[in-house]
């Protein structure tokens, strides 16, 4: 355990210049049996995946990992958190390749309410198609959730931000939907969900997993399916899921209103259950907790 501000790495370590790390965001959720830590297997065994497409040995156990997340969330007395497990090459040679790099492996955590605009997950966000392309998996892997890769991003986001919206569309190398900068997406036309997958180099979301599961649940459709630019701007909804964005409506494409131009019935319905699922308050998905301290 190291507090915040000493928790530095020195200015020559390799990911700080080419980003040769993997990572994790995750989430505590606030229950009445204390925090818990939401589909905390499935983001590990991601990281493990991300550490092998990158041909990182990760020095410890998932079960080592499981049990460090666990011991910073009560030692930092949270009800709430989001996690941030890091594995990155630090200082040791500043040739490309890593090679004589130590792996150094860190886990941050710290209060993280709303990610994308405050109030937008009531009242929906509004997003921009970026120029930039979603880089393609075969350029990087993108099913791993790299350091690096984040640049892409990173570039689309903030020319979103600064040309006044709240988050970026990329568009895959076909021009089909990918992802948010940071969320996958989903679109709803009569009633019907669909959600892309890793053909459009989209990282397979933890939170994407979800929503599909408690979408069908609840009896809806779900299709996965490529999705056009079109497909958006004429749904009756759409919405952007990840671990820090969880379920934000998505309003305004570029100025076109979507659907109601606010939350619609369905994105509202699959929000309440799924907030239902992270506090705790539905057995249907308890198993999908990890609680810090069962009792
Ligand atoms: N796509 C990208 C590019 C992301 O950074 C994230 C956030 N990790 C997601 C999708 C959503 O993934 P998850 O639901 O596992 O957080």
């Amino acid at each position: 355990m190291i507090p915040w501000e000493n928790a530095n790495v020195h200015v020559s370590a390799h990911a700080l210049h080419y980003g040769s790390g993997v990572f994790e965001g995750i989430r505590a959720y606030e229950t009445e049996r204390g925090p818990a830590v939401f589909r905390l297997d499935s983001h590990l065994a991601r990281l493990q995946t991300s550490a092998a497409a990158h041909a990182m040995d990760i020095p410890y156990s998932t079960e080592e990992l499981t049990e460090a997340i666990c011991q910073l969330i009560r030692d930092n007395g949270f009800t709430a958190c989001y996690i941030r497990p890091l594995c990155f090459y630090c200082s040791g040679s500043l040739n490309v390749d890593p090679s004589r790099c130590p792996l150094e492996v860190t886990i941050l955590a710290w209060p993280w309410a709303s990610y994308l605009s405050a109030g937008g997950k009531e009242a929906g966000i509004r997003v921009t198609v970026s120029p930039w392309i979603k880089f393609q998996s075969k350029m990087m892997p993108s099913t791993a959730k790299a350091s690096g890769q984040y640049i892409n991003s990173i570039l689309a986001v903030h020319d979103a931000v600064l040309r006044g919206y709240d988050e970026a569309i990329l568009l895959d190398n076909h021009g089909n939907l990918a992802e948010g900068s940071a969320e996958n997406i989903f679109l709803i036309h009569d009633g019907l969900i669909r959600t892309n997958d890793l053909r459009h180099s989209i990282l397979l979301g933890v939170t994407r997993d979800s929503i599909i599961t408690i979408a069908r649940d609840l009896g809806y459709s779900v299709e996965v399916a490529e999705l056009h630019l079109e497909d958006l701007l004429s749904a009756d909804e759409a919405f952007l899921v990840g671990t820090a964005a969880e379920v934000t409506p998505v309003r305004e494409v570029d100025g076109v209103k979507i659907g109601n131009g606010g939350r619609g019935p369905i994105a509202a319905k699959i929000q309440e259950t799924f907030f239902a699922a992270t506090s705790g308050n539905s057995a249907r998905y308890d198993h999908w907790l990890h609680y810090v301290d069962p009792k």
